[in-house]
């Protein structure tokens, strides 16, 4: 052939000012796309081999990747089916895209469709290079070698040349900017990268850099236990080993192999680090998988292969992809499908994993409407004493002894077994089942379970006195009189002691006599709202918020009972002038209010009523510094308001102190 020249078919002038503009952040695929390119030719050659299409010796097969620093080139060959002047016209001049001028038009300011429209293949080879060669020499009969140059520019030239063996090399002339790709360490972090899964053995530096028969490749059958744990410490070194896995491998209604492992989560660094990694026939494309595995596997780790995963392609490009789709929601499926397996095969293992993978579980349920519903089959809830229940048994567990007068079970549950363990323990006495839910999802998770099965609420188990969690009836109101209520709230108030960002509000309530004299309670609303306030960024209005308690005081304990008593013969009498004179005042400014026309106070009747007001105060005040200085002569009482806080891990420093030293004298 004579040599020839000629103008590249890209229909613009401009593809490679994309290509190196716009991908320079990844511009080190361009090794990927070679040594794939290099590989797919060997496995050609292969293929036609084993067809008898080609009778020669296939011999060394390997695919090297040689840097040479003085000549300033990178060299990638492989002894595959090469390609004769007329390949290279078809395949690397006339770039098959139909129609490329418009669509470089219309997309010209969005690089990333442009990229994921075309793909670069061969062309990424100009993001590194100033000049690049391909000298192959091609398996049919007869071929001759020729060597095909380009500088980067749409200008070629391509000529007849001398080649030792079949198979091709492109020889890489590595620009001023991309003198790091010829250092050997850089080419070996690169080809461990793209190319540690490779199906055909690449060299580099005189040594083999890839595996090529990844365990995912490999039938289920053939593959013991510790194979796949030995491929986990492969991917993820120095990590605990997985709890379980799940080996992927369809065909239909497309090609998807990979192995999923469920990890044991330390910490959140180790999620976002060791991640899954998508392979396009054993070709490393990335490991941003959003989009193509659902969001809750993002916490999975291992590998996906599809020759359906388009190479090249931008992150959002991925996810609008109706075959990435669709990936995604078979592996949903079979994630669920191989939870519920474990769950029969062996319910005790899965039992004893249930805390590690509990995590997942949620986050699925949470975030994905099919495996939320295929998850309510194995779905556990663990009690505080650590025995396990899928939904329905639990529901059968509770159902009666736990359906409140309005026909609602109520779900019991602790965030901490260890802080509310007096609670827990009033429940469990009361015949009730606590749950544990102390995971960092459980919030969340209780608000989607109340959603999702019938007639239920679930109600933490210090959110109010053992006998009201579950209202059977109406409650008991305490039996007192108007003025024993306001002085025992005074008496009780006063002995509250400062707690911070705290606030209490002291009640009446006829409980069981058996149950403690003072009982905290914290309301399940506003503790949740104050929960999430804590995880939403949006919600801080709540956050602010002080605690809010409710100092519940069990009028039928013996020892209220006494304190009452007690109270009523020696505090009583010193109230009753100031109670008297509040009655007195306020009917006195209730008639002025009455005798006013039109309800318009004169300015007169304003003055009245302002000072009959403050003589109401001022006795409201006498109350309540008379039954402040009874109260602190009253060690019960502060006693058993120090007990409460104590139970809730409320009392602290000099509080505590100060308990300690009157509970030995009370001794
Ligand atoms: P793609 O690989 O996506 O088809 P490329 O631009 O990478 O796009 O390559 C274009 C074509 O050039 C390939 O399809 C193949 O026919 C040919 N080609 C590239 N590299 C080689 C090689 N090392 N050996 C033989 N043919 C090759």
């Amino acid at each position: 052939m004579t040599a020839q020249k000629g103008s590249i078919g890209v229909t613009t002038e401009n593809i490679f000012p994309v290509i190196k503009k716009f991908l320079y952040s990844d511009h080190e695929i361009f090794l990927r796309e070679l040594v794939s390119n290099a590989i797919d030719a060997t496995q050609k050659l292969k293929t036609l081999s084993s067809f008898g299409e080609f009778k020669g010796e296939l011999g060394e097969m390997n695919v090297t990747v040689k840097a040479d620093k003085e000549a300033g080139t990178l060299t990638v060959s492989d002894h595959g089916i090469g390609m004769t002047a007329e390949d290279i016209d078809k395949y690397i001049n006339q770039i098959a895209f139909s129609g490329a001028e418009e669509f470089l038009e219309k997309y010209k300011d969005n690089a990333n469709a442009i990229i994921g429209h075309f793909g670069l293949g061969f062309y990424s080879a100009f993001m590194v290079a100033s000049k690049v060669e391909i000298i192959s020499l091609s398996y049919k009969e007869g071929a001759k070698a020729v060597k095909w140059s380009c500088d980067g520019s749409p200008e070629y030239t391509m000529e007849e040349t001398e080649k030792e063996g079949r198979g091709t090399d492109i020889v890489l002339h590595i620009d001023e900017e991309n003198k790091k790709f010829l250092e050997q360490a850089e080419i070996n972090a690169l080809l461990r990268k793209y190319c540690r899964f490779l199906p055909v053995p690449v060299m580099s530096d005189g040594k083999t850099v890839n595996d090529t028969e990844p365990s995912w490749t490999k039938k289920p059958s053939e593959l013991t236990d510790e194979d796949y744990l030995k491929f986990y410490r492969e991917l993820y070194p120095g990590q605990e080993d997985p709890l379980f896995w799940i080996h992927l491998n369809v065909d239909y209604p497309f090609n998807l192999t990979g192995i999923l492992y469920f990890p044991k989560i330390r910490n959140n660094f180790e999620v976002t680090r060791n991640r899954i990694q998508l392979y396009c026939n054993q070709v490393y494309v990335t490991d941003s998988v959003e989009g193509v595995v659902p969001e809750f596997m993002m916490l999975l780790q291992g590998v996906i292969d599809s020759p359906d995963i388009p190479l090249n392609v931008s992150r959002s490009y991925l996810q609008a992809d109706t075959a990435v789709k669709k990936i995604s929601g078979y592996i949903t499926k079979k994630v669920a499908s191989r939870l519920e397996d474990l769950f029969k095969a062996d319910r005790a293992d899965f039992e004893r994993k249930w805390d590690d993978i509990k995590i997942f579980i949620e986050y699925g349920m949470l975030t994905d409407q099919k495996f939320c519903d295929a998850a309510m089959k194995f779905c556990l809830l663990k009690d505080t004493e650590g025995k396990h229940y899928t939904l329905d048994e639990y529901r059968t567990l509770i159902e009666g002894p736990q359906t409140d007068k309005d026909g609602d079970t109520v779900y019991l549950y602790a965030t901490d077994a260890v802080a509310q363990y007096s609670y827990i323990k009033a429940a469990t006495d009361k015949g009730y089942n606590v749950l544990l839910m102390d995971g960092q999802l459980d919030s969340h998770f209780i608000g989607m379970l109340e959603s999702k099965i019938e007639k239920s609420r679930f109600v933490r188990v210090d959110s109010d006195v053992v006998d009201n969690l579950i209202p059977k009836a109406d409650r008991r109101q305490a039996d007192l009189s108007q003025r024993q209520r306001d002085m025992l709230s005074e008496v009780f108030r006063s002995q509250v002691p400062k707690v911070e960002k705290a606030e209490f509000l002291v009640t009446f309530e006829a409980l069981n006599p058996e149950a403690n004299p003072v009982l905290i309670t914290q309301n399940e609303y506003m503790r949740r709202m104050k929960d999430m306030a804590a995880l939403q960024p949006g919600m801080s209005f709540y956050g602010e918020l002080p605690d809010s308690y409710n100092l519940i005081v069990n009028t039928e304990s013996p020892v209220i009972k006494r304190v009452i008593e007690a109270a009523d013969s020696e505090l009583m009498p010193k109230l009753t002038a100031e109670f008297d004179a509040i009655d007195a005042r306020n009917a006195e400014a209730e008639a002025v209010r009455k005798g006013a026309a039109d309800g318009k106070l004169t300015d007169e009747q304003q003055k009245q009523v302002n000072h009959l007001d403050e003589e109401v105060a001022h006795s409201r005040n006498q109350v309540k510094s008379l039954s402040t200085d009874y109260a602190s002569s009253q060690a019960l009482v502060k006693q058993s308001i120090d007990l409460a806080l104590l139970a809730n891990g409320l009392l602290r420093g000099q509080e505590l102190n100060e308990f300690i030293s009157r509970s030995v004298k009370l001794l």
